[in-house]
């Protein structure tokens, strides 16, 4: 009988990847160490339950980048729950605390998680252990999982240099925008900006930290101080916990890669900028240092203005 049962959900999980047009990878490790993650995201850890982002987002630096799948194809990591279940074990067990990150590197909350339901089996597993998290999403699909969620936020321990938290659950929703139409050209297949921010006020009223990542801000178009100014209004407006931000990254050459893609829709919607953002990059990754020291400034002098944090903690 029991066969039975993990045969079934064995072939129902392969009938919905192909479905969606993923394919299924088996991993030796699913959380890795970072030092970075820890000063900005407060993750000692990153998990990404996806290889490969199927919102694809035109500026999404992943694409062109040493990060992306050589063959474009999109894959879920189908031994995620496992492999995790035996790496917390051990860390409980050695008394190790930390905060893992959810969603560093492709979103959690894409399409064929409403059927897979792999993210919300990796949090249970986090919850077995008691280990906090912080997710970062565009997607109002998390509100599938407040339940575990609650659960998270009562059972978990925080690492002992953390200190305090409000709560031991982060959810941070990303942007490059509030305008719909613009969100609409460069991420057209994430979840609009209105669900995104109604699934923030859901959250907060949960009594989670909910925070928002302005990455990338797109360059004049979104990084306006105008814009910037808006932004931060209508956050402040949600009461939003922190708020951090930053520029764009693009690369590659080729068709696919972010780089070109970028350049091509501006092209198309914005003209009139398309020669100062390819003078900004100047045939690099990234935007010139005094550019993004500007962006830097412009964000803290605003969150100032509205007494917003920049920082988790
Ligand atoms: S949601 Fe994030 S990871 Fe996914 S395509 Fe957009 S920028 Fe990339």
């Amino acid at each position: 009988m029991e066969s039975n049962i993990i045969f079934d959900s064995f072939n129902r999980q392969s009938t919905i990847v192909k479905r969606y047009g993923f394919k299924e990878k088996n991993v030796k490790t699913i959380l890795n160490k970072s030092k970075e993650n820890r000063s900005i995201f407060l993750g000692d850890y990153s998990l990404n339950p996806y290889l490969g982002c199927s919102f694809n987002c035109n500026y999404c630096y992943i694409n062109g980048s040493k990060y992306a799948d050589s063959t474009n194809s999109f894959f879920i990591k189908s031994n995620a729950p496992d492999i995790l279940r035996t790496q917390l074990k051990k860390k409980a067990k050695n008394r190790q605390r930390a905060v893992i990150l959810i969603g560093s590197a492709t979103d959690p909350y894409i399409d064929i998680e409403r059927e897979l339901f792999l993210t919300r089996d990796i949090l249970k597993v986090i919850n077995r252990f008691k280990f906090p998290v912080h997710i970062v999403t565009k997607s109002d699909l998390i509100l599938r999982d407040i339940d575990i969620l609650e659960k998270i936020n009562q059972n978990s321990i925080l690492p002992d240099d953390i200190g305090n938290l409000k709560s031991k659950v982060l959810v941070t929703f990303s942007f490059s925008t509030l305008d719909e139409k613009i969100a609409n050209l460069f991420e057209k297949s994430a979840p609009n900006i209105k669900r995104r921010i109604k699934a923030m006020k859901t959250l907060k009223n949960k009594k989670f930290l909910v925070g928002v990542s302005l990455m990338p801000l797109l360059p004049y178009i979104s990084d306006t101080e105008v814009a910037i100014d808006e932004i931060l209004a209508k956050f402040k407006d949600i009461g939003c916990d922190y708020l951090f931000g930053g520029s764009l990254t693009l690369f590659g050459d080729s068709a696919n890669d972010s780089k070109t893609k970028y350049y091509n829709l501006i092209k198309e919607h914005f003209p009139d900028v398309l020669d100062k953002t390819k003078k900004l990059f100047d045939n690099k990754e990234y935007p010139n240092l005094s550019y993004q020291n500007k962006i830097y400034k412009r964000l803290a002098t605003c969150s100032e203005k509205y007494g917003i944090k920049n920082s988790i903690i």
